[in-house]
């Protein structure tokens, strides 16, 4: 896994493609919590799953269909949501999910990802592994090597995801000036 807060943000980065002033606060907080949510799978170690089981880490939870899957049930809670359509919604939710796997697979421990899960559990890792892999357990986490993890992550999760947003929002910032209608003066509403 890389770090839970490194998961949120990239997916918040992601949230570029879709920010609007009017889109509320809590699609980015789900958004967040998405992009954390596989790792929920860790829970299984307690209970003798293994690691390259079906439920294991980085097994079905960190596949495309649970993207999809958490994506569907995030659409259908907050299907009611102005400033996004539920198409945008949908896929926001299933690329923050999304981003996930594809990042604990630039991770340089542990197994591979079980993308096509669960029609094939094989697991994969992108031929490019930058990330330093972060201990399952939090205590573990704060003892060991911490600063070389966050270091690897910031170089190669935090500063791409604040570039790109930030691209982003430059072009769509531009597109939205594009599309400015021009203010109309002199007509009878102006009178005075
Ligand atoms: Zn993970």
């Amino acid at each position: 896994m890389a770090t839970p807060i490194s998961h949120a943000f990239a997916a918040l980065s992601v949230g570029s493609c879709f920010y609007r002033t009017a889109v509320p606060k809590r699609v980015w907080v789900a958004a967040a919590l998405c992009s954390a949510i596989p790792d929920l799978d860790a829970i299984g170690f307690r209970f003798g799953v293994r690691y390259g089981d079906f439920w294991g880490h980085r097994g079905f939870t960190h596949s495309l269909v649970f993207a999809a899957l958490l994506a569907g049930a995030v659409t259908l809670v907050f299907r009611h949501t102005v400033g996004i359509t539920r198409i945008s919604l949908f896929i926001y939710m299933f690329v923050a999910t999304a981003s996930h796997g594809l990042l604990d697979a630039m991770t340089n421990g542990g197994l591979g990802v079980a993308f096509l899960a669960p029609f094939d559990n094989q697991r994969f890792f992108l031929p490019w592994r930058p990330v330093r892999v972060s201990p399952i357990a939090v205590s573990r986490f704060f003892s060991l090597r911490a600063i070389g993890i966050l270091k690897t992550e910031l170089i190669w999760i935090w500063l791409p995801s604040a570039v790109f947003a930030l691209a982003v929002l430059a072009v769509r910032s531009k597109l939205w000036a594009g599309n400015e209608k021009p203010v109309k003066v002199g007509g009878a509403g102006n009178r005075t």
